[in-house]
């Protein structure tokens, strides 16, 4: 049944009067009284009208012949069922003659039946019309809110529907590990959902736009679609669209695709209607999902917009496989080289443990015989006492570098270094005394506070203490006496040791520098190897500490080292 276009047409009065002059007479008195009159010449076009949509009828009772009262309960019977249609009868004028009781008994249980007596006054008529059509208009309200409730109904039954379907989806792709699954599931899962006869994914090459589909789901009776195919082949605007990245629906193939212009593809696939998304990657069109009917469909919005959405996520899952496999390989690479770095660290570290322990005995030989030598030879031939000092001070320096090379080694060689607890003071002591003679030799003050006990071992402190101090005698200021100031603080369970001194610094970008094996700013200057800071740094760290330095040139330095104290230890 049409719904009525504005609520006027529920306001409409059917006039079925078999006398042409009743009828026009009745619709004229309506009319004055501003109802919307139209008379039916037969019962059938009432019953046509009735059908389209009215108010109500007003029937003259000598049109209700038998067979039209049989049409008429007909049509109220095909109703729907909301509507309960007014029927205004009027009798007869003359006296009620068995016929005519027959006919109103017939009619009286056809429903919403009123019966108006004749001669009838026309305010009587006017009322009984505005109490039917009152009646009626309720009716139309009613039917009204039962659309609006299906409409609400149907909406929230289909979003129910793609709720199930898209965890449904989810738990599918949770349990598949590979790329290939994923889109094999997801193709499944959308073909079956829509009722489409075919879903496939297929891969494109981005620069011939050939393309192969791996997989599809099939409804049973369509032929696979797996196979190579050259996407100009289905047509420039096919063509277009995904390269542009554009969704291509296509609702009826044989319309809308030329013959000579991919007609003949969509045919071969016994594709109707589709939906196809692409995948674009880095600008190029590498990926398609596409959504197939053999006959020509009408795909609602929402079909397009949820298998975009469907396989927007399967691209994206996808894309983060991709990414997970490429993190895999570089993770196991990163492995391999730090495997092999450390491999080679640990073969370097036991290369300078052996060579410079084993240079030792012959470095031995070589300054004994030396001097033996030397003790033998003309030392008043000034060249010849000239190569001599050049030997000793080599041997000596040799010397140097291999008992600083060999700490270093120590530092780091010993597998796991035992870890007791350290007294730094006793440390420091140790270092001291060790350093007496050059302090007292440079007028050199140490301050310091007292010093806690911490994770390490003493003996190893000391000599990181050691090294410190004798750094900052060695790299002193010519015009003052150097002064040396040791501090501890303790912060989050670890001390931080700072040793600062007033010698002749160094530009802060350095600071790093100068704990590598063998860096030294002052080279020519000053003795040494520059490996006093490296062995310090090596032992601190042994020990579960960090060490740094800051300095600036012409003002000093300050070293700094933390260690856990020695109750978190
Ligand atoms: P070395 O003293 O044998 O050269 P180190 O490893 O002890 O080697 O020190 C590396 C370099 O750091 C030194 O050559 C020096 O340039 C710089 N350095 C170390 N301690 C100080 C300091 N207290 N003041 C200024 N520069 C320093």
């Amino acid at each position: 049944m049409r719904l009525p276009a504005n609520s006027t047409d529920s306001q409409r009065v059917l006039i079925l009067a078999p006398l042409g002059r009743d009828g026009k007479l009745i619709r004229g008195e309506l009319e004055t009284a501003g109802f919307q009159a139209e008379i039916c010449a037969t019962v059938q076009d009432l019953c046509a009208e009735m059908e389209r949509s009215a108010g109500c009828a007003l029937i003259a009772e000598e049109a209700l012949k038998a067979d039209a009262v049989a049409l008429l309960s007909e049509a109220v019977a095909r109703q729907p069922p909301w509507s309960d249609f007014p029927l205004l009868i009027m009798t007869w004028t003359g006296p009620t003659s068995a016929g005519s009781k027959t006919r109103l008994s017939t009619i009286a249980p056809l429903g919403n039946v009123s019966l108006l007596d004749r001669p009838m006054r026309p305010v009587t008529l006017v009322s009984a019309m505005l109490a039917a059509l009152r009646a009626r208009a309720r009716q139309y309200q009613l039917r009204d809110h039962l659309t609006r409730l299906k409409t609400s109904e149907q909406a929230l039954r289909e979003s129910e529907a793609r709720f199930r379907f898209l965890s449904e989806l989810a738990e599918a792709t949770r349990s598949a590990t590979k790329p290939e699954a994923v889109t094999e599931v997801v193709a499944r899962c959308l073909g079956e959902h829509l009722h489409a006869s075919r879903c496939a994914y297929a891969t494109v090459d981005p620069e011939t736009h050939d393309f192969e589909i791996l997989h599809d789901f099939t409804q049973p009776g369509l032929p696979s679609s797996v196979g190579h195919y050259r996407l100009p082949e289905f047509g420039t605007y096919s063509h277009d669209a995904l390269r542009a990245g554009r969704t291509l629906v296509l609702r009826d193939v044989a319309r809308e695709v030329p013959p000579g212009d991919g007609h003949e593809s969509f045919e071969s696939l016994r594709i109707g209607a589709l939906i196809c998304c692409p995948l674009i990657k880095g600008g190029k069109l590498v990926a398609l999902m596409a959504v197939h009917q053999s006959e020509p469909r009408n795909w609602t919005h929402d079909e397009i917009e949820l298998v975009q959405e469907v396989v927007e996520r399967c691209w994206a899952y996808i894309e983060r496989e991709r990414l997970m496999v490429e993190l895999a390989g570089n993770l196991e690479k990163l492995h391999r080289t730090n495997r092999d770095l450390s491999r080679v660290n640990r073969e370097l570290e036991e290369f300078a443990y052996v060579a410079s322990h084993d240079l030792q005995e012959p470095l031995r030989m070589v300054k004994i015989y030396t001097q033996l030598i030397l003790n033998e030879i003309d030392r008043t031939d000034h060249t010849v006492d000239h190569y001599a000092d050049f030997v000793q001070q080599g041997a000596n320096r040799m010397e140097e570098l291999i008992r600083d090379l060999l700490s270093f080694s120590r530092a780091v060689h010993s597998e796991s270094p035992t870890v007791g607890v350290a007294d730094l003071g006793e440390s420091l002591s140790e270092a001291i005394s060790v350093l007496k003679s050059r302090i007292t030799e440079n007028a050199a003050t140490i301050r310091f506070g007292p010093l806690p006990r911490v994770s390490g071992d003493t003996r190893q402190l000391a000599h990181v203490f050691q090294n410190l101090i004798s750094n900052s005698v060695k790299y002193r200021k010519t015009t003052q006496a150097p002064a040396i100031d040791i501090r501890s603080s303790l912060a989050d369970g670890r001390w931080t040791i700072a040793v600062t001194d007033n010698g002749i610094g160094f530009e802060p970008v350095y600071a790093e520098r100068i704990f590598g094996l063998f860096k030294r700013l002052h080279k020519d200057e000053y003795p040494g190897t520059g490996l006093g800071l490296a062995i310090c740094q090596r032992i601190v760290e042994r020990y579960g500490g960090q060490m740094w330095a800051e300095g600036e040139p012409g003002k000093g330095s300050t070293f700094y080292f933390t260690l856990p104290a020695a109750a978190a230890a």
